[in-house]
């Protein structure tokens, strides 16, 4: 099992990594300062660290550079607000193997997660499958029975966070924050519209509405 470091100062993003992660397979430790980034990166019993820029005591800059000072060869994935994408992209050359931009959704964070971890070492579901549906994450295909189904990278993830909890009543706000991200606009219906998407596209029975609550994947 891949073990994740999250130094991440703000709670809502913290808790929203580490909801996210865990319901992937992954084991998560969160630590909210700088100097306890390093000590418990150093300690070496993590295979990446999610490392925020913008941390007390030391910031995530400081906290990269001591560790590739002393070849700590943690992957690192930084994450930096939207308008210093300048200063991060000069930070990597501090060490980090890649950074995302605030807002991120989880899908693409999660993505860059899996790139950067040594693929013997991504945990093994590679295959979702409920009913006739299935879902290849690595080629990131659907397939209704016989026939494979080409989706947009939302339609994809939406799918993928019904399977992974089948005959389960998901609310909007946990399909957004799983699929667009922590700081979409809640009053949004582009759930609502994708789930019409995926309807069209995976079979207008599949995807139930919860009147009042949220949508439920039927399982055949
Ligand atoms: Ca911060």
């Amino acid at each position: 099992m891949n073990r994740i470091l999250i130094a991440e100062d703000e709670g809502r993003i913290a808790s929203f990594l580490e909801k996210g992660l865990r319901g992937n397979g992954f084991t998560t430790t969160v630590v909210a300062d700088g100097v306890a980034a390093y000590e418990y990166a150093r300690a070496g019993r993590f295979d990446l660290m999610i490392l925020d820029i913008g941390l007390p005591l030391s910031d995530g800059f400081t906290v990269l550079r001591r560790l590739r000072q002393e070849m700590a060869t943690i992957p690192v994935i930084i994450l930096t607000a939207r308008d210093s994408v300048a200063d991060t992209v000069a930070g990597l050359e501090g060490g980090a193997d890649d950074y995302l931009a605030k807002p991120f959704s989880f899908e693409e964070l999660l993505a860059r997660v899996r790139l950067r971890l040594r693929p013997e070492r991504v945990p093994e579901t590679t295959v979702l499958r409920v009913g006739d549906l299935a879902l290849d994450l690595r080629t990131r295909r659907a397939h209704v029975g016989e026939h494979s189904v080409d989706l947009s990278t939302r339609e994809f993830a939406l799918a993928e966070i019904f399977c992974r909890h089948p005959d389960q009543v998901l609310t909007r706000q946990q399909l957004l924050s799983h699929v667009w991200g922590f700081d979409f606009d809640p009053g949004s219906n582009v759930v609502d519209v994708y789930v019409r998407y995926l309807r069209r596209k995976l079979g207008n029975q599949r995807i139930e509405t919860v009147r009042g609550s949220g949508y439920r994947l039927r399982v055949r």
